[in-house]
């Protein structure tokens, strides 16, 4: 029997929704497995917490989740506190304190769901985009100065560094090896940003040779919103920087139907912290408590902290259960259905256990 220990962070919003649902699927792939087990603590932090404490987490927070084998994160935003305090309070220095530098987001067309595009079909969008998460527009450098005056200025300063930028280039390599195309997209904006962009893409240069069975090209990131609204097929695996890759995922989540599907993991390849997985989508308070949240990309990003764990085969199991649930038309209303969040799951548990008993 392997155990798991997986800290729990639901936080604000439908983070809470999302993450019991995904837990009680975890729960039922161990009873279908009978090799695994999770431990579960959750954490009560977040907005919450900020308005009780001060604080989006405690001091000694990132000290209480290090030995943990995954931490398995909601989403924070609440309409009282400002977003770059709960964001900077919580879900970054999470990331940067167990140097999580691999932002790993995988988009499909699930079976049932409806895309944008016009002649998307299931299977012609298979992408993994790979963003640098520790550094770059987001390392949080800069300052303001001559504050509120006419002569303000505000400098918001992104730094690339060799180590960094090897690093995330390494892995996308590696991971456009280990899928079928072994195809591999390097987005920059070295046209314009002639510094760490064109660093950037010199050491995709390097790397590459270390990969001579991958074949990888070079995009601008405006040119790359064109490429995949038009020609999704041409691409698989997708390097960019912190903000450029924040930006095309949220592309790649509504053409792939919805935000509410795409899944995101934090990854420490190096395997020395705990990484956490989480979805891409906010807290959204518009729809929070009327229990219609999709849990599918808290599902779905379960399935990516399975994979990490190597759990493979539980993994397959959890996502084949998920796209038999969609295919069937079991969905909450973002993607069309008319189902509850607690539909949704109990059917994904339902299909999972089914399996056992046949
Ligand atoms: P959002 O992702 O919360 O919501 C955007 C839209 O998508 C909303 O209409 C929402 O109802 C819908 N949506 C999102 N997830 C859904 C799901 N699972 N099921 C059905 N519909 C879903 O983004 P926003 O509205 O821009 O931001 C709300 C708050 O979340 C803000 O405070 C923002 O800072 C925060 N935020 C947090 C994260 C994070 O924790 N990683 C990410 C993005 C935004
Ligand atoms: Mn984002």
């Amino acid at each position: 029997m392997k155990k798991y220990a997986i800290a729990a962070i639901p936080a604000d919003g439908i983070g809470p929704e999302v993450i019991s649902a995904g837990i009680d699927v975890l729960q039922a792939l161990a009873q279908r497995q009978g090799n695994i087990e999770f431990s579960v603590q959750t954490f009560e932090w977040g907005s919450d917490y900020y308005k009780a404490h001060g604080v989006m987490m405690p001091e000694d927070g990132l000290a209480q989740l290090k030995d943990f084998d995954a931490i398995y994160f909601g989403a924070v935003g609440a309409p009282d506190v400002p977003d770059h305090t709960t964001l900077w309070g919580l879900r970054l220095p999470i990331c940067q304190g167990f140097d999580q530098y691999a932002n790993v987001r995988p988009t499909r067309i699930l079976p049932g769901i409806q895309s944008p595009l016009r002649k998307a079909v299931p299977g012609m969008l298979d992408w993994v985009i790979v963003r640098e998460n520790s550094e770059g527009e987001y390392s949080g450098h800069g300052g303001r100065a001559h504050k509120g005056l006419p002569e303000e200025v505000g400098t918001e300063v992104a730094i690339f560094t060799r180590t960094g930028v090897t690093r995330i280039m390494r892995y996308a390599f590696q991971l456009a090896q280990s899928r079928p195309r072994k195809l591999l997209t390097v987005v920059t904006k070295s046209n314009a940003q002639r510094h760490g962009m064109v660093m950037w893409d010199e050491i995709a240069a390097e790397v590459a040779q270390d990969f001579p069975d991958v074949s990888w090209d070079k995009m601008l990131v405006d040119a790359m919103t064109v490429r995949m609204t038009l020609h999704p097929e041409s691409l698989d695996t997708i390097v960019a920087t912190n903000l450029h890759a924040d930006i095309l995922s949220d592309l790649a989540g509504a053409l792939a139907g919805s935000l509410g599907v795409a899944p995101t993991a934090n990854i420490d390849p190096e395997r020395r912290f705990p990484s956490m997985f989480e979805p891409i989508h906010g807290s959204a308070f518009d729809i929070t408590g009327k229990g219609i949240a999709n849990p599918v990309a808290s599902f779905w990003t379960a399935a990516q902290m399975l994979e990490h764990l190597g759990e493979q085969e539980a993994a397959t199991v959890l996502m084949a259960a998920v796209e038999q649930v969609c295919a069937a038309g079991i969905m909450t209303p973002d993607v069309g259905g008319k189902a509850t969040t607690r539909e949704v799951t109990q059917a994904v548990v339902k299909t999972i256990l089914g399996w056992q008993e046949s």
